[in-house]
């Protein structure tokens, strides 16, 4: 799970992390009561999960009241790299000297936690790499040993902070790191990181995200939840318990497995279609999922085809089709349907199909020919 700024800053401060003082709002009038309580100058910041927001306007200084409340207005309801702006964050303006980035995240090639560390800070990092990839210091983590002070110490003078920068960013990387780990974070970053003008070190940004397989033993991250960016969609297949991701295709597809899921996404590209979405059923495939996961996809408007492409493993092929005849009766479908069910028992799994197939819903043995019939089916490109 992503956080937006607002959250993520709350979560590092959660472990000593300096960030400015602030607070988030949806309304000029609420902004310009915040600003006013924090003291001016104020930043206003677009609340969106993507990064750039400077870039495209969605950091604004304000000096004034009735400027904050500008700020914010012209911000709110406005598009910012594809993602409406919703809340604002606005904090007291921090009077900068320099900027750094500072980031831990997971090398899962290297089995260890991987720390990184420059002082060109504030512009993207994937920019750095490619335009001067020494100015990044990294350091690898054995995460059994952990980070040590000296770790720390040594990293920031690698990554060339100015001298009066080095201990006070040294300590929040200490902090940061604990954040990432005790935090159950796969992503903690920083950027930028700054050194300002009355010396002290702090986060002027925040991205963080949680590994969601951790939750169980956070309690407290129920707090983020409901905030993600879903689309209708996605909003439809969470309430059903669905793992469904949306995406901007035509050929709506249903698999059980995550890795089959994204076989026959693939598939559908490599014979001209677009997918519609992601939507992996598990393991069972009973008539209740089945028909769940027919709603949803047959809500979605721009779905001109149905691709349920279903290996049965544990589950046997005549079970699943049970389900498939059993769904159909209950979901109202309008778009052509193709289903290719294989593995165990499937011979018997088609035998049942057959009672429903028609010149709409159609049975095919292959996943290729099946993805084939499907885009043809939504009438091509
Ligand atoms: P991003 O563009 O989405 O990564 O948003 P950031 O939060 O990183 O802000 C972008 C840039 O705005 C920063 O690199 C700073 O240069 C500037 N900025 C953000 N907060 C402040 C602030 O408190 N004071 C000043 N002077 N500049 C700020
Ligand atoms: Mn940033």
């Amino acid at each position: 799970m992503d956080l937006y700024e607002y959250q993520g800053k709350a979560y590092l401060a959660r472990f000593g992390v300096p960030v400015s003082p602030g607070g988030v709002a949806d309304s000029g009038d609420e902004v310009a009561a915040l600003a006013e309580e924090l003291g001016f100058p104020v930043v206003v910041k677009a609340q969106v999960l993507t990064g750039g927001r400077g870039k495209a306007g969605g950091v604004k200084l304000a000096g004034d009241r009735e400027e904050a409340k500008r700020c914010a207005e012209a911000m709110l309801g406005t598009d910012i790299r594809g993602h409406t702006v919703r809340r604002v964050w606005v904090e007291h303006a921090t009077d900068i000297a320099r900027e750094y980035y500072a980031s831990f995240t997971l090398d899962r090639s290297a089995k260890a936690h991987l720390a990184m560390v420059s002082a060109k800070g504030g512009v993207e990092i994937e920019q750095v790499a490619e335009e001067d990839p020494t100015a990044i210091a990294r350091l690898h983590i054995d995460p059994y040993f952990g980070f040590s002070e000296a770790q720390a110490e040594a990293l920031v003078r690698q990554a060339g902070l100015d001298q009066e920068a080095r201990a006070g960013a040294a300590e929040v990387l200490a902090k940061l790191y604990r954040c990432f780990v005790e935090g159950d974070a796969d992503l903690v970053e920083v950027n930028p990181l700054v050194l300002a003008t009355d010396g002290r070190v702090h986060a002027l940004d925040a991205k963080v995200t949680l590994d969601d397989n951790a939750a169980f033993r956070h309690p407290e991250w129920a707090e983020f939840a409901g905030t993600e960016e879903l689309d209708e969609r996605e909003r439809h297949a969470k309430s059903y318990g669905l793992q469904y991701v949306g995406l901007d295709g035509f050929v709506g597809i249903i698999a059980n497995g995550a890795g089959l899921a994204m076989s026959t996404c693939d598939v559908v590209n490599q014979v001209g279609g677009k997918p519609a979405n992601f939507l992996d059923i598990g393991g069972g495939a009973s008539a209740e999922v089945m028909a769940r996961a027919l709603e949803v996809i047959s809500s979605d408007k721009s779905v001109r085809s149905i691709f349920v492409n279903i290996f049965g493993g544990i589950t046997r092929g005549e079970e699943v089709a049970n389900g498939i005849v059993t769904a159909l009766g209950r979901v109202d479908i309008k778009v052509p349907m193709v289903i290719r069910l294989d593995g165990t028992n499937a011979e018997l799994g088609r035998d049942i199909l057959r009672s429903v197939e028609s010149s709409t819903v159609i049975s095919a043995p292959t996943m290729m020919g099946a993805a084939r019939t499907a885009v043809e089916l939504a009438g091509g490109k």
